[in-house]
């Protein structure tokens, strides 16, 4: 690892002054892995944990997410657990307990691929770790990789289940920088890969999230799914936050549906949605939906299997989320 200098900031202020070229460290889950592998190379380090953004409250017929609220207390807020359940499944579907504990709402939107190549520099070609090198994915072993968003430089897909449910309800992150404090819609905050896979977010270097909001929840029925090789500590083969909002008639009146393990970043698509508004929920409008949600994708050698595993998911998420687990 190499040496940096280290700071803790008490205030979003202090830490937004005091960031020059180095990087902000919330709970280190992800950075200090990458760090230790010689992926970041920071020279210094500022110290957020103790800046005082941890609260979940009601906020605009929503909820606010402070930036540093730890992903255990998302979790198990009354709050998140009863307006906004689809939230508190895909954090508890993500990594281990005790990283949970540790992991930040902001660190877990920012965390990095885990594509191996990008982990282990022994691999020279990597455009995401170092541009212009190549993709060792591309013709190596792209299992984890993406099917859908990806581009001729990068088919790494995004790690987070959070997010895939943050992109599911429409979230905002707010975010403060030298420049003041802003807004990003979730669905703005991620950038597919194109020929610049090193740049993922629209965030600026010295933007801190400060918090995300969640709009009034859509409807009560949802669910998360994951798919993955082992059943606790693994990333997503695929996943599916699903939220259906039926009326009166049997009919669906909205529908949300996003997307990880498939892409680059969470992967949304309005148009699968539309197509399901005005439909009877089940499995041929779900279907249908699906197909959308993977026009166009490309596989490469190893991962194939993803594009109908993931058409498979999302009838799978649906189907749960309106008619509940034991009669999907
Ligand atoms: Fe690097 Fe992206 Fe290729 Fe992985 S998929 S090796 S992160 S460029």
């Amino acid at each position: 690892m190499n040496a940096f200098d280290y700071k803790r900031a008490a205030t979003a202020d202090e830490a937004v002054s005091s960031i020059g070229a180095g990087k902000f460290i919330g709970g280190g889950t992800n950075l200090v892995d990458l760090m230790k592998m010689g992926v970041e190379r920071p020279s210094g380090l500022i110290d957020v944990t103790r800046v005082p953004l941890t609260e979940i409250e009601e906020h605009n017929n929503g909820v606010r997410i402070g930036g540093m609220t730890k992903n255990s207390a998302v979790a198990t807020h009354p709050l998140i657990r009863k307006d906004y359940p689809v939230l508190a499944q895909a954090l508890l579907a993500g990594a281990s307990a005790q990283i949970r504990n540790m992991a930040t709402v902001g660190g877990n939107l920012l965390q990095r691929t885990r594509c191996f190549y990008f982990y282990d520099p022994s691999y020279r070609e990597c455009n995401k770790r170092a541009p212009g090198s190549g993709c060792a994915a591309l013709h190596g072993y792209s299992r984890i990789h993406a099917v859908v968003g990806g581009s001729d430089h990068c088919i790494a897909t995004h790690p987070s289940d959070m997010a895939v449910a943050m992109m599911a309800l429409d979230a905002v992150v707010q975010v403060k920088g030298a420049g003041g404090e802003r807004s990003i819609p979730i669905t703005e905050f991620y950038r597919l890969p194109g020929a610049t896979p090193q740049i993922e977010t629209t965030l600026k270097h010295d933007e801190l999230i400060t918090a995300v909001d969640l709009p009034a929840p859509i409807g009560q029925k949802s669910h998360y799914l994951k798919v993955r090789d082992r059943n606790s500590y693994a990333f997503a083969l695929t996943s599916v936050a699903a939220i259906v909002d039926i009326d009166d008639a049997n009919r669906i009146r909205k529908a949300r549906i996003a997307m990880g393990g498939v892409a680059p970043r969470p992967w949304r698509v309005h148009e699968a949605e539309d197509a399901l508004t005005g439909k009877e929920p089940n499995p041929a409008s779900y279907s249908a939906a699906a197909e959308i949600l993977m026009r166009g994708a490309k596989s490469t050698r190893y991962n194939a299997f993803k594009v109908e595993l993931a058409k498979r998911s999302v009838v799978r998420a649906l189907s749960v989320a309106v008619e509940g687990e034991a009669d999907a």
